[in-house]
């Protein structure tokens, strides 16, 4: 388990870190908090010659909000600063409470919401509950810029999107009407275990009715997926016990789990059931955004 050679490299501005990546194309691999990156060339799954870390791009790792855009998110802020921040725990407190329970406070010191998202794994935590909360990302390289929903930038079990050369450098979630919104995760340890299955809902409630639901599944098929069907199905709909076991049911059925190490298929989709029926509740009563 030793760590190949590479060259280290530390841009000092998002531009100069752009200009490298352009110059050394392939031969170069981005470095964040390097909680998963690193792991991955001690044991020989990845050996890059060059090595860019962001450590210095202070210019994206600021929580800030934007009247007119929401709340942005640089890509460098880590896990601690989530579950921190007095901004998130004011307006999206599901964020920070998924943010506390990841991991150990060395990881959470280290990993950034930029590095969960790119991974593009289905069980990461963060992506989930921004999609929930409608969030966009901001992609940027020497060439340009394009931003995107975070929901169409997975494509594939740890494959997504972004092209070689490109940096996520921002999250935003747009100012929006939903009453609630929460993430369930069930782990094979309270804290510090990735999921094995995750549920994030965000619910706009109108009187005895909820005009609006977002349901999001970590850990339920090869990318984190929104369930769709259950979604329509509670559009418009009056709140009650059955209709949020329907949409439990129809989360479920939409879910396209895998067995492995941590849980079998069939005991991911029963989760699936069960989380979205008590993640739909809990976002409705509680009404934590
Ligand atoms: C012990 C342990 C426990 C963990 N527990 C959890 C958990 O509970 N929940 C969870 O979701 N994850 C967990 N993780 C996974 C990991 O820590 C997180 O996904 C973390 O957020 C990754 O961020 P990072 O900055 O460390 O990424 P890095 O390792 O630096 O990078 C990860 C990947 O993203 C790319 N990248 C990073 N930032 C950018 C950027 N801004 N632009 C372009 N590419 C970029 C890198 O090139 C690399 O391919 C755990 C990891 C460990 C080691």
């Amino acid at each position: 388990m030793y760590m190949p050679d590479f060259e280290y490299h530390t841009p000092r501005t998002l531009s100069e870190a752009c200009a490298l990546l352009a110059e050394l194309g392939e031969k170069a691999t981005v470095l964040a908090g390097g909680t998963d990156i690193l792991h991955k060339m001690k044991v020989g799954k990845l050996a890059p010659e060059h090595l860019v870390s962001l450590k210095n791009l202070d210019e994206i790792r600021e929580i800030r909000h934007e009247a007119g855009r929401g709340i942005v998110i640089g890509a460098l802020t880590n896990h601690a600063a989530i579950y921190n921040s007095p901004l998130l725990q004011e307006r999206y407190l599901s964020l920070p409470m998924a943010a506390h329970t990841m991991a150990s406070t060395q990881i959470c010191n280290l990993g950034t919401v930029g590095g969960n998202i790119v991974n593009g794994v289905p069980s990461a935590d963060l992506p989930p509950i921004l999609i929930a909360l409608q969030a966009t990302i901001r992609l940027v390289s020497a060439s340009g810029e394009r931003s995107m929903a975070l929901e169409d930038f997975f494509c594939g079990a740890a494959e997504t999107v972004i092209a070689p050369g490109e940096l996520l450098t921002e999250i935003t979630i747009p100012d929006q009407e939903t009453t609630g919104s929460t993430y369930i995760k069930f782990g094979l340890r309270r804290s510090g275990a990735l999921a094995v299955t995750g549920v994030a809902v965000s619910v706009c409630v109108e009187g005895d009715k909820l005009r609006d639901a977002r349901i999001v599944l970590a850990s339920a098929a090869p990318t984190v997926m929104r369930a769709t069907a259950a979604e329509d199905f509670l559009r418009g709909r009056t709140i009650s016990d059955e209709a949020l076991a329907e949409a439990g049911t129809l989360a479920a059925a939409a879910s396209r789990p895998r067995d492995s190490i941590r849980g079998s298929a069939e005991y991911r989709k029963n989760l699936a059931e069960v989380l979205t029926k008590r993640a739909l509740r809990k976002a409705i009563d509680e009404g934590h955004v």
